[in-house]
């Protein structure tokens, strides 16, 4: 049922003999074509990074100014901003320009071939402002109080632009790259998912053999209750959204009728909101709590630490459902959202219709889950139809060489951090890319205050400097230490 298959690197079976001084004398190669983590600690803290770090605010700055607000995207000139920094440094790139203004861009940095490639995936539009809800202008890039403003500050012109500097800056200062290093930024991400689509309809062998990928979907927050936690987002649900359509006999108000379509609706609606899906526990989820744990007061520590035995005590699975924050990790989940009967106050309607939001969780499946609600609506003069076109969630697992390098590097830099696998409520374009055979992850080494991070979407968003500089240097290190194993 679940999705969680571990995705183990392929590895050479060599068969031919090799004599023993033949075997010496490759140990001898390998000591010295691979360089030791120490070695690229080492190289990493020789480079000069005030001025990769000066550089990188100022890039942002002018990556912020080009709109690229979707609809109606204009992505081409983000594209052509990155073709210019990527020429310059000597790097190949391709611009796919799939429909007039709408374009996606691909640069990469050849590693030694040894290891599969790893991709940096951002997309390039943002959604809308309303400047004058604003304090400085959505596309000034201005810098005030030592926060950047902008449109796109953190979704997500921030990752792109740390992403164009991890190759750029890999470019100059050469670490060992078993991977290829891929640049990927896309169109329409934020509307309708055209870019990635195309390009993975017109140019998936650009991608094809990676081994990792990514992209947005992770939050790092400080909050005084709980201090810093990492959420690295792992996995998404899915929507599943689904319209109730009733029909009975309509007719004049002033005579109540009652198995009219209405009301056949509101008992079976009534139903629906207060029934309790089935959980299932994800691996991820597991782990979640499990490090979560370590910030909770007992007894729930213990129960965290331990939710697979825990959650069958109905009185902890009470406490988990009534916290939406949890809740939604634990089950497919079902938000009431639409209603629509009469448009006549005296007129009872033969038709009367109900819109659900349904989410599920990696590994289930939607007919199953339309099977399940129409027990509990349980009338036969209530139709349940999917409206939108599913997409089937899913995961990646945590046991690999990249999660590893992302708790390490965390680590070392704030020591004080709990790191968790998310599981995203929402959706992010890295459902898109594991049937690929990519493990994809949400992560950003930048951490915001719930503050901060609130303005996503909203006005006056922005980014702490510090946290550019900081997260640009915190991202090299994961990057170069995963293209080296
Ligand atoms: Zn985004």
């Amino acid at each position: 049922m679940l999705p969680f298959k571990q995705m183990i690197a392929p590895r050479c079976v060599r068969t031919v003999r090799i004599a023993w001084c033949g075997a010496v004398f490759l140990a001898l190669c390998l000591a010295t074509s691979l360089p030791s983590e120490a070695q690229i600690q080492s190289e990493i803290s020789a480079i000069n990074w005030p001025a990769y770090q000066d550089e990188a605010v100022r890039l942002l700055q002018d990556y912020i100014r080009i709109d690229t607000s979707n609809p109606p995207g204009n992505e081409l000139r983000a594209a052509e901003f990155f073709k210019k920094l990527f020429d310059d440094a000597g790097i190949p790139n391709t611009t796919y320009e799939y429909l007039p203004g709408r374009a996606d861009f691909y640069a990469v940095l050849k590693g030694d071939g040894s290891l599969r490639p790893i991709v940096l995936l951002s997309h390039m539009d943002v959604v809308r402002a309303q400047p004058e809800n604003w304090k400085e202008p959505p596309f000034s890039g201005a810098i005030v109080d030592g926060e950047i403003y902008g449109r796109g500050a953190e979704d997500m012109k921030d990752q792109g632009l740390l992403n164009a500097m991890m190759l750029l800056i890999a470019s100059r200062e050469h670490p060992p790259l078993r991977r290829d290093l891929i640049f990927l930024a896309t169109a329409d991400e934020e509307v309708s998912d055209t870019g990635s689509q195309w390009l993975i309809d017109h140019h998936p062998e650009l991608i094809r053999g990676a081994e990792y990928l990514i992209t947005e979907g992770g939050s790092n927050l400080i909050t005084p209750d709980r201090g810093l936690v990492y959420g690295i987002d792992v996995a998404e649900k899915a929507p599943f959204w689904l319209r109730l359509t009733a029909t009975g006999p309509g007719g004049h108000g002033s005579i109540p009728i009652s198995d009219s379509a209405p009301n056949r609706l509101v008992r079976a609606l009534n139903r629906v909101v207060n029934w309790e899906t089935p959980v299932h526990l994800l691996p991820s989820v597991e782990e979640y709590f499990h490090q979560i744990a370590a910030r909770e007061p007992q007894p729930l520590a213990a129960e965290y630490r331990d939710i697979r035995r825990s959650i069958k005590d109905p009185s902890v699975l009470r406490v988990i459902s009534a916290d939406p924050n949890l809740n939604y990790r634990i089950r497919d989940t079902v938000s009431l959202t639409g209603l629509q009967g009469s448009p006549q106050t005296n007129v009872i309607p033969d038709t009367a219709t109900a819109n659900l939001d349904v989410r599920l969780l990696p590994g289930d499946e939607p007919r199953e889950f339309m099977r399940e609600l129409e027990a509990v609506v349980d009338d036969d003069h209530i139709r349940v139809d999917p409206i939108t076109t599913f997409r089937p969630p899913n995961a990646s697992p945590t046991d690999t060489a990249l999660y590893r390098v992302i708790e390490q590097v965390v680590h070392e830099y704030s020591p004080q951090a709990l790191i968790t696998p998310e599981l995203d409520s929402g959706y992010t374009e890295n459902q898109m890319y594991r049937p690929l055979g990519i493990v994809c992850y949400g992560f950003l080494p930048v951490e915001l205050t719930p503050e901060v991070e609130a303005t996503e979407h909203a006005a006056n968003e922005r980014i702490p400097v510090e946290q550019v500089q900081r997260g640009l240097k915190m991202l090299y290190e994961v990057i170069a230490r995963t293209a080296d194993q």
